[in-house]
């Protein structure tokens, strides 16, 4: 018995109090409610069947083949006068007054000592019950032939329905067809087969802020990539996908969205508004469309917390969160299983690897944690680097080739453990080169000359000294790097070990990004201008990651000052001018040709030395060779971008 709940003050109250169920209690209250099975039936003709799953056994309604035939190219004999034939003792055979052919039914009898020629899959004549290979047989004169083997009954003949017999069941129920299904279906005259309806499943997204993709971006605003991202991967899943867009926060409007598209699908898939702050709207409304309405609202899921689970009228509705890998993980994770249930389809077959992580990676206690990996491969077997954690970066995808589950009673995973990897796609394609470092775009033109050759490089931006402890634990076979000795005032070189060398990459640019026409850069000296800068309580700089090379050499600029914005440390060049273009940030440094891009101010400090530290023995001497060709071919591309050839 439930105790009865004290009556809600407000609806804004109730919101607050739902309850965060574990993954496996959201999972059971949801087909609790759901009982999901499929939605009916539908006959689809032979052309469009690919990928469609039986709803009914399917029988043969004709013998294949349909009468009996000959298998080779010769002659229809009965068997019984050939008993005696060898090579020193050959037979002869008077042959019958017709040829058969393929398709073309025999009209004479084959009586004792005769002999009909006929074709492979000719039908058999009368009298006849085996066939004889024209290899065996040699011609006696105009109307005879020689026969040197002895032949058993029914040799070389395939029997009428030998091969399917009329009613026999040759494709069951919830098979997916293939190919090899058409196959049998043509082979048994049918142009259709009975398969169970797709579901209809409409696909919305909500927020003020999202654009569609080929749209300009409006300030402030993003693309919508959890549209296209859900819709394919119910595809993927044997469902519809009707794209019905992007949403505003605005009830009406919402409203009027959410409820038509209730009312003509099969099931609704919406995506952001689920967290409880101001303007999230969707999972009221959705709980007001029908019983017994949400049913999970709070998953303890990372990422993936906000996911909204709801039943209304038997049609399941379902609030997936806004940021793109959250909506992506608890679709793969909560929601496919469940569609795959109302299209008849089997269960998604998992691939799985084991992998080692590299580093510690730390877990909230109490919540499963999904972690995406990339994996490469190491003398002691694969490596499952981490990318893109907790980011909601949908690029990160890109970059894995799968994820690791943390169980919701770990709080971490120490480094070493050897884990499951769940694999995205069923075929693994390891890179032939891990670079592992400091990314450039410089390092995209080299990358992309040695895809030209057909080897295939995976780059993670890691920063330099994340780069080098990776080399030193050999799960990289490049470590790009920008790092500043101050005591030598030279580059890179003192940062390896004994183990390493340098392979020579090439110059960039660094210094001072700032707006045009802001009066405490233009015209100044770096020095002088961060000197003004610090003076000035109203300026906010951006500064840089920890371990990137940009970061020692703010760090000396700054000498040990810490201004407003410094904080602020985003990972990447781009990030820094984004920054300062947007008007976040009044200062930082990057590298000149994103500077340009950004139409920023530049004020020159430093050439910095970007380049590739190696192993000295490296496990695959041919690859690095290759990388290194791709370099030297890359240096007019590199120019052009604006670096030069160190
Ligand atoms: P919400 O769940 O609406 O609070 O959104 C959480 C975050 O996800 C915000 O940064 C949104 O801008 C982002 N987001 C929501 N929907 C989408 C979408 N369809 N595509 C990309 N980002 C989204
Ligand atoms: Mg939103």
């Amino acid at each position: 018995m439930k105790t009865p709940s004290p009556p809600a003050r407000s609806g804004i109250d109730q919101e607050q109090f739902l309850r965060i169920l574990s993954r496996e209690e959201a999972i059971a209250a949801f087909r609790e409610a759901l009982q999901p099975r499929p939605l009916g039936m539908e006959a689809v003709a032979l052309a469009a069947l690919v990928g469609r799953v039986l709803a009914e056994d399917v029988a043969a309604p004709v013998d294949t083949p349909p009468f009996d035939r000959s298998v080779v190219d010769g002659f229809a004999v009965r068997a019984a006068d050939l008993a005696v034939a060898s090579g020193s003792a050959p037979v002869r055979l008077v042959l019958n007054g017709e040829v058969i052919a393929c398709g073309t039914p025999p009209e004479l009898t084959v009586a004792p000592g005769t002999a009909t020629p006929i074709s492979t899959g000719g039908p058999m004549p009368r009298g006849a019950d085996a066939v004889v290979m024209i290899e065996h047989t040699e011609a006696a004169d105009e109307d005879a032939i020689l026969v040197s083997r002895a032949l058993a009954p029914g040799q070389n003949v395939a029997f009428a329905g030998s091969d399917i017999a009329r009613g026999q069941t040759v494709l069951h129920k919830g098979m997916v067809i293939g190919s090899r299904e058409i196959a049998m279906l043509a082979a048994i005259g049918l142009a259709e087969a009975t398969v169970w309806r797709k579901p209809r499943v409409a696909v919305l997204s909500t927020g003020d802020e999202l654009v569609q993709p080929g749209e300009p971006l409006r300030p402030a605003a993003v693309y919508d990539s959890n549209g296209p991202i859900v819709a394919a991967a119910l595809e993927e899943n044997g469902c519809v996908a009707l794209r019905l867009g992007a949403i505003p926060d605005d009830e009406t409007r919402l409203t009027a969205a959410i409820t038509d598209a209730f009312a003509t699908a099969d099931a609704v898939i919406l995506s952001g508004g689920t967290s409880k702050g101001a303007g999230d709207l969707t999972h009221r409304i959705v709980g007001r469309l029908g019983a017994p309405g949400i049913v999970a609202h709070g998953v303890a899921l990372k990422p993936g917390k906000p996911l909204c689970l709801a039943v209304c009228d038997g049609k399941p509705v379902i609030v997936l969160p806004g940021f793109p890998t959250s909506a992506m993980f608890t679709f793969h994770d909560i929601v496919a299983p469940f569609l795959r249930l109302l299209a008849g389809l089997p269960e998604r077959e998992e691939h799985e690897l084991s992998g080692r992580v590299p580093v510690a990676v730390a877990s909230e206690l109490g919540r499963a944690e999904f972690v995406m990996v990339a994996l490469s491969e190491s003398d002691a077997g694969l490596v499952a680097h981490p990318v893109g954690k907790g980011s909601g970066a949908v690029t990160a995808f890109s970059q894995a080739d799968g994820f690791v589950r943390i169980d919701a009673l770990a709080d971490t995973l120490p480094a070493g453990s050897e884990v499951p990897v769940r694999l995205f796609t069923p075929h693994l394609r390891v890179p032939d080169l891990v670079v592992m470092g400091s990314h450039c775009v410089g390092l995209d033109a080299v990358i992309g000359h040695l895809a030209e050759t057909g080897l295939s490089a995976r780059v993670l931006a890691i920063g330099s000294l994340g780069g080098l402890a990776a080399l030193r634990r050999g799960e990289c076979d490049i470590a790009p790097i920008h790092l500043l000795d101050p005591h030598s005032d030279t580059y890179n070189t003192p940062f390896l070990t004994p183990a390493m060398r340098l392979i020579v990459g090439w110059k960039r640019l660094q210094g001072v990004v700032f707006r045009r026409g802001d009066a405490r850069f233009e015209g100044k000296s770096p020095h002088d201008a961060v000197t003004a800068a610090l003076a000035d309580p109203d300026c906010i700089m951006v500064n840089r990651n920890q371990g990137a090379g940009t970061r020692t050499l703010i760090d000396t600029l700054l000498a040990g000052k810490r201004p407003a914005g410094y904080w602020n440390q985003p990972r990447s060049h781009n990030a820094v001018a984004a920054s300062v273009a947007q008007n976040r940030a009044d200062w930082g440094v990057a590298i000149k040709p994103v500077a340009d891009d950004n139409g920023l101010g530049f004020l020159p400090l430093t050439a910095e030395h970007y380049d590739f530290a190696v192993s000295s023995t490296p496990r695959r001497p041919a690859i690095l060779a290759a990388f290194e060709a791709a370099l030297t071919e890359s240096g007019e591309a590199l120019r052009r971008i604006g670096f030069e050839k160190s």
